[in-house]
């Protein structure tokens, strides 16, 4: 699934490729993924003549700012936009089509096919599902310690499921929270109620430095991933701890292990990230 740094290099490469352009027409193919409005010939109709001011991302969302609309979209698993030209013929999986005025279009394929796309007057779609009860955005300039600790640290819940969660933290996917918690020395089983201001410090630092590295990383090989046929693809990052299980931890070379917290796969250094406060307080009370 496409974190936030990979939306957010979808977001600067459409940017790059399609801001300016004027919507002539479009062709939805796979009516689900139109989850707003109902009607499939509204959304096509209502798109007509609208130019593509600019795209935002809000966490995992795309924002896509039109003259008099916004177009919210969600890649979920598989999704994937690319530019063609609108003679191009087209490839399977691609289920909805919007062709520019200039004779290009851009066009949305999705395997998988849980990808979404949500249709609002402009303004309206920060007041409605999805976007309505999004959390802290982390790479923006309001993402300081304060804010993020007065949003987390009386939290009586597992640090791990707790960044996760997008009403707190939006775009931090599984990937980049076990990373994160791995940069700051924090089990991810740790409550967040427990953590020091130290510790608080460290994974705000971590969360930050994570995403942005892996947003640079995505920055500088965009060419390598706009293909002849232009379409966008994804990028594979230096990973410290995700997907490294039985392999030895880069730092301190203990063997990381794979369990599962909340429900979710989970990578752990077991030195470099222990439950140092429970073992503590044990060690006091006998
Ligand atoms: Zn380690």
């Amino acid at each position: 699934m496409p974190e936030l740094p990979e939306v957010e290099t979808v977001k600067r490469t459409l940017n790059n490729l399609i801001t300016g352009k004027t919507i002539e027409q479009v062709q939805v193919r796979l009516p689900r993924i139109i989850q707003k409005p109902d009607d499939i010939q509204m959304f096509e109709v209502l798109l007509q003549g609208q130019q593509i001011e600019t795209i935002e991302r809000r966490g995992k969302f795309l924002r896509f700012v039109l003259t008099d609309y916004v177009m919210v979209s969600h890649l979920r698993m598989e999704g994937r936009y690319g530019l063609y030209s609108s003679e191009d013929p087209l490839e399977s999986h691609t289920h909805v089509l919007f062709r520019f005025t200039d004779g290009s279009e851009l066009r949305y394929k999705d395997v998988r096919q849980f990808g979404t796309m949500h249709l609002f007057p402009r303004g309206e779609e920060l007041t409605q599902p999805p976007l309505h009860k999004l959390g802290l955005e982390p790479l923006d300039e309001g993402f300081t310690f304060e804010a993020f600790r007065d949003r987390i640290a009386h939290k009586k819940t597992k640090i791990k499921p707790l960044l996760l969660n997008q009403e707190y933290i939006v775009g931090i996917g599984n990937i980049y929270v076990d990373e994160s918690l791995f940069l700051a020395g924090i089990h991810p089983e740790r409550e967040a109620s427990s953590l020091s201001k130290k510790e608080l410090m460290l994974l705000h630092e971590a969360i930050i430095r994570t995403l942005s590295d892996s947003v640079e990383v995505g920055g500088s090989s965009i060419k390598s991933y706009v293909n002849g046929q232009g379409e966008i693809g994804l990028f594979q990052h230096q990973l410290n701890i995700y997907g490294r299980q039985s392999q030895s931890c880069k730092t301190c070379g203990s063997e990381i292990y794979k369990t599962v917290v909340g429900g979710r796969g989970t990578h752990i250094c077991p030195t470099c990230q222990p439950l140092k406060r429970k073992r503590i307080i044990k060690k006091s009370e006998k």
